[in-house]
């Protein structure tokens, strides 16, 4: 790619005696072969998934580059290079797929990246504690299938499994589309090892649980790579399901349908995954299914045969008090086959201007109906925006995740980037004033980072300042992210 120009400027220029010094120590802690500091490698980490940077990358300017990538083999090797990041005071930024959407692995000040996808051993699966320990470069889809061949599962299936790591959903707090029974990432980490910005390694005890006071290794879940690496993590698996079973439903409305979600959950029953979608992503994606302005759910349960049956029943039973019909399980299985299919989803749009995004927000009951009618209508308001539709797919016991996708092309007066941050903060304001929480699993970034004093509070705000200070006080993890 030539004549590509970079869009933040707040890069660290280094002089070039002193880049040369730490390329020397760089090639002596890794392998010549684990290091490169090529164009094209540069480019390649120069954006993850953002939308918006890929845009731009069309348009030939990049968001900034890193100086120098490595493909660190061992937690050591990454305790080292942190350990002459610090000494250098050179940015640092870990990365695992690099699908993070909210520009999480832009090197806004160059740097050095360190890539874990080497780091990609099963380290234990253990069949007496359900779990299986490994390192946090391994690659999504690898490791459930590895799982899946001796008969067990994460059940943290993101859609972008094929591309995402395992220490990239813990810093992200991911969710998977079966998070309704088996919980999002948080929820399934049991312990994991750590390389804070000086160098040294820590390492938690596996438990099922514990009350020996704040678990700091916690910190790590959704720190987006500013307090440390993530190099090693301990998950709770389960069993393959003996049998699934696939329902799916028609509501005359979103409301309903999100009402019979609430009190299926209300009974106890954890469907693995629910996904009910709005009149206006019904007709786009189910229109064959559905008569206009319905809204489709669908329904996974699994488990013991005994158990799935009678879940079935019951849901089928709340469904139709809520006044659905059923639909079979034909829209289940397109939905499952069409899951992981997101070049249909996007790339065909971008070269038409299209600019899009997708919005994960999460609410209490109490404030869903207004979230979501609130978000839509500011959203819908704004002159270009062709589509705004959404879809309930994370469901808990006292509320739910309502993902919203966002698509239009700017009027001819109005710059790419206005229509695309103003879209963005339309969204937040209104999430904000619903009461709902900013994210549900993107995370933060660099995208939503001017939103996080007010989702949190300030005093929480300074105390998370604080906190990252006493981790990296030489401000090199991340650095612009998050906070
Ligand atoms: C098509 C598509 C579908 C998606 N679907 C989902 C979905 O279903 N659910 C969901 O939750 N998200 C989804 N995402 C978002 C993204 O996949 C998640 O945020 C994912 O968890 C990021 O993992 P990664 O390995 O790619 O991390 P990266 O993108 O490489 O990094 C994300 C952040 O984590 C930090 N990081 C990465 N690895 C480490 C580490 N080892 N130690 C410390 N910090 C680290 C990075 O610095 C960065 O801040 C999707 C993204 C795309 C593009």
């Amino acid at each position: 790619m030539n004549n590509y120009k970079e869009i933040y400027t707040g890069k660290i220029k280094f002089p070039e005696e002193k880049k040369r010094r730490i390329k020397k120590k760089l090639v002596k802690i890794l392998d010549e072969k684990n290091f490169s500091e090529k164009e094209i490698d540069l480019i390649s980490y120069s954006r993850g998934y953002w939308p918006i940077s890929l845009q731009w990358f069309l348009k030939g300017y990049l968001p900034s580059l890193p100086n120098f990538v490595t493909w660190p083999i061992n937690t050591e090797q990454v305790s080292e290079i942190l350990k002459l990041a610090k000494e250098e005071k050179v940015p640092v930024i870990p990365y695992g797929g690099g699908t993070s959407v909210t520009g999480g692995v832009v090197p806004l000040k160059g740097g050095i990246v360190i890539d874990l996808k080497k780091m990609n051993k099963i380290i234990e699966i253990n069949d007496l504690d359900l779990t299986v320990t490994a390192e946090a470069g391994i690659n999504g889809k690898i490791l459930e299938e590895k799982l899946n061949s001796r008969g067990y599962t994460s059940r943290h299936i993101p859609q972008s499994l094929p591309a995402s790591t395992l220490g990239g959903w813990i810093a992200t707090k991911a969710a998977g589309q079966f998070s309704t029974k088996y919980g999002k990432i948080e929820n399934l980490v049991l312990g994991l090892e750590a390389v804070l910005p000086n160098g040294e390694i820590i390492n938690s005890k596996i438990k099922p649980a514990s009350s020996t006071g704040p678990e700091i290794e916690k910190l790590f879940l959704g720190s987006e790579g500013t307090i440390g690496v993530i190099t090693k993590a301990t998950l709770k698996i389960w069993p393959l399901p003996e049998e699934k079973k696939l329902l799916s439903f028609k509501f005359k409305s979103f409301t309903e349908s999100l009402e019979a979600a609430r009190k299926i959950l209300r009974k106890g029953i954890y469907p693995a995954v629910i996904r009910l979608y709005d009149e206006d992503e019904t007709e786009l994606k189910f229109q064959d299914f559905t008569e206009d302005r319905e809204s489709l759910g669908i329904f996974i349960v699994e488990g013991m045969k005994e158990i799935t049956g009678q879940e079935k029943k019951a849901i089928e039973r709340i469904c139709k008090n809520e006044g659905a019909k059923n639909c079979g399980e034909e829209p289940v299985k397109k939905w499952l086959n069409e899951r992981f299919d997101v070049i249909t989803d996007i790339s065909q749009y971008l070269p038409m201007k299209v600019v899009f995004d997708t919005v994960e927000v999460a609410a209490t009951w109490s404030k869903i109906p207004t979230l979501y009618r609130k978000m839509k209508k500011e959203i819908s308001s704004i002159e270009g925006v062709l589509l705004s539709s959404a879809h309930a797919s994370h469901f808990y016991l006292n509320g739910a995740c309502l993902y919203f996708t966002i698509g239009g092309i700017p009027p001819e007066d109005v710059k790419l980037e206005d229509f695309y941050f103003n879209f963005w903060s339309k969204a937040m304001k209104a999430c904000l004033e619903s009461g709902g929480t900013i994210s549900h699993h993107h995370g933060i970034g660099l995208l939503r980072k001017k939103w996080l004093k007010e989702e949190i509070g300030e005093s929480t705000y300074r105390l998370l300042k604080k906190i990252k200070e006493v981790f990296d006080s030489s401000e090199i993890m991340n650095p612009g992210k998050l906070i």
